[in-house]
C-alpha cells in the first residue's frame, strides 16, 4: 500500500474512533495485560455482547492470574460453559499456571514470551501488549482480516499463508507508529465489529470508504474470500443417559481431544454396544426412553447423537469403577464444564424430573 494511502487510513480511523470508538467495555475499566488477555481470548470467535457476561462472571471469580491458576480445569470449564470452544479455556488456565510458574504470577511484558504461552497467537500478543501497554505491535484479527481485505481488495482465503502474509503486511502498513497504537488497534476491531460487518457492511458511514478499493466497486461480499468448500464428514454416537431415583450418571471426557476435560454421558459408537453394555453389566432397566436424533456440528465433522434414557433399580458399583464417572444430583446442574449438547439433554431431564 502507498505510504500516503497507509497515513490516510490511520488517520480517518483514529478521527472516526475518537467519536464512535467502544471505550467503556469491562476489560477497557482499570486495564491490565491479565484483563486484555481474557477478553481478547474470549473474544475469538465470540461477539463482545455474547462475551460480556462471561468475562464479568471470570473476572469476579478469579481476578488474578494467581487465582486461576490454582483454580480446578473443572471450576475454570464450568465458568466457560456455554461461550464453546472449550481448548481457549484449558489454555487460558494451563497458562495461568505456566505465569505463575515461569514469571512469579506476573503477566509477562515481552513480546517473545507472551507469544510463547499456550493459546496465545501473534495478534492475541500483540493486541495484550498493545491495548493494555501501548506497546508497538499491529495485530490481526478476525474483523481486521475483514476490513483489510476488503480495503485493500486482497483476493483469497485468509486461511492460506500467502494471503495472511500478504494481510500482515497490509496491518503493519497500517499501524501508526505513535502512542496512538492503542486507540487504532481497537478502532480496527470496532470498525470491523460494527460497520464492516460480515454479510451487510455500512459503507456509507465508514470513514475508509473514499479508498476502499471493495466499496468503490461494490464488491464488498467477494471479501474475505471463502475457504475452498469441502462436505463435513459425519459420524453417529449414542449416548447412555443412566438415572438412579433423582440422579444422573457423567462421565469426565479426557484431558485432550474432543470436548476435553468437560463432563457428558458415557457414549458408544452403535447401538448395538449400547444394548450390550447394558446387559453385560446386568443393569437392571426398569424404564427406558429413546430420545430423538440430533446432530452438533464441529468444525471438522457433524455428530449425530441418538440418546437413550434409562431408569437403573439399582446403582450399579462396577459402571462407576469403568469409566470413572460420577452421579450428580439431577436438580442442580453441576459445577463442572459440560459439552453443550450434554447440557442441553440435563436442561431437558430436569424439565421432567420432579422433587420428591
Ligand atoms: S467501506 Fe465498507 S467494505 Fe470498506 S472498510 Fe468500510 S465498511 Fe468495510
Amino acid at each position: 500500500m502507498q505510504k500516503d494511502i497507509a497515513n490516510w487510513f490511520s488517520d480517518q480511523l483514529l478521527s472516526w474512533y475518537q467519536l464512535h470508538g467502544r471505550k467503556t467495555l469491562p476489560w477497557q475499566i482499570n486495564k491490565s495485560p491479565y484483563k486484555t488477555w481474557l477478553s481478547e481470548v474470549m473474544l475469538q470467535q465470540t461477539q463482545v455482547a455474547t462475551v460480556i457476561p462471561y468475562f464479568e462472571r471470570f473476572i469476579l471469580r478469579f481476578p488474578d492470574v494467581t487465582s486461576l491458576a490454582a483454580a480446578s480445569l473443572d471450576e475454570v470449564l464450568h465458568l466457560w460453559t456455554g461461550l464453546g470452544y472449550y481448548a481457549r479455556a484449558r489454555n487460558l488456565h494451563k497458562a495461568a499456571q505456566v505465569i505463575v510458574a515461569e514469571h512469579n504470577g506476573t503477566f509477562p511484558v515481552e513480546f517473545e514470551q507472551v507469544l510463547a504461552l499456550p493459546g496465545v497467537g501473534r495478534s492475541t500478543a500483540g493486541a495484550i501488549l498493545s491495548l493494555a501497554l501501548g506497546q508497538y505491535y499491529p495485530i490481526l484479527d478476525g474483523n481486521c482480516k475483514r476490513v483489510l481485505s476488503r480495503f485493500a481488495a486482497v483476493a483469497g482465503w485468509p486461511g492460506n499463508k500467502a494471503i495472511e502474509q500478504q494481510l500482515w503486511q497490509l496491518a503493519e502498513q497500517v499501524t501508526p507508529d505513535s502512542t496512538d497504537v492503542t486507540a487504532f488497534n481497537q478502532a480496527m476491531m470496532d470498525l470491523g465489529a460494527t460497520l464492516c460487518s460480515r454479510s451487510k457492511p455500512r459503507c456509507a458511514e465508514c470513514p475508509l470508504k473514499l479508498n476502499c478499493r471493495a466499496a468503490l466497486v461494490g464488491e464488498q461480499a467477494l471479501y474475505p474470500g471463502k475457504k475452498p468448500a469441502k462436505t463435513l464428514p459425519e459420524k453417529q454416537s449414542f449416548w447412555l443417559m443412566m438415572q438412579h431415583q433423582q440422579q444422573v450418571l457423567l462421565q469426565q471426557r479426557p484431558a485432550s481431544g474432543l470436548w476435553g476435560g468437560l463432563y457428558g454421558f458415557i457414549e458408544f459408537s452403535s447401538e448395538q454396544l449400547r444394548s450390550d453394555y447394558l446387559l453385560l453389566n446386568k443393569l437392571q432397566v426398569t424404564a427406558s426412553l429413546e430420545l430423538p436424533t440430533f446432530r452438533h456440528t464441529f468444525s471438522h465433522f457433524h455428530l449425530w447423537i441418538t440418546p437413550q434414557l434409562v431408569q437403573l433399580e439399582t446403582k450399579p458399583a462396577s459402571v462407576q469403577e469403568q469409566t470413572g464417572a460420577q452421579w450428580f444430583t439431577i436438580a442442580q446442574i453441576p459445577q463442572v464444564g459440560l459439552s453443550a449438547p450434554a447440557k442441553i439433554l440435563l436442561q431437558q431431564l430436569q424439565a421432567l424430573h420432579t422433587p420428591e
